[in-house]
């Protein structure tokens, strides 16, 4: 019911219309990360990874190193398209590897 109505419009991340990191701000997408060995997940502030990869730069299929202490396990980033907490992994082809 009402918690539900958001979710219509959190579409499945697209690869051929949102490339970028610009191009995902500008859909005002939100961007987290999330460690495929222990779960952790954690906020991305977009605007801090276009300073540092810029606005042409990639999340799709990129890792970074879990923040967790300890872990340091591979965190891929995700994205959540709508206003809704619908949280998708932005990977072209998801091999577990
Ligand atoms: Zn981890």
């Amino acid at each position: 019911m009402g918690a539900r109505n958001a979710d219509r419009y959190s579409m499945p991340p697209d690869w051929h219309t949102h490339r970028t990191l610009g191009e995902m701000k500008a859909a005002g997408w939100r961007l987290g990360t999330w460690c495929k060995r222990c779960g952790h997940t954690a906020p991305v502030d977009l605007d801090h990874l276009i300073e540092l990869r810029g606005s042409a730069g990639s999340p799709w299929d990129r890792y970074v190193v879990c923040g967790r202490q300890g872990c340091r396990g591979r965190a891929i980033f995700k994205a959540a398209t709508g206003p809704g907490d619908v949280w998708f992994r932005l990977t072209r082809n998801w091999s577990g590897a």
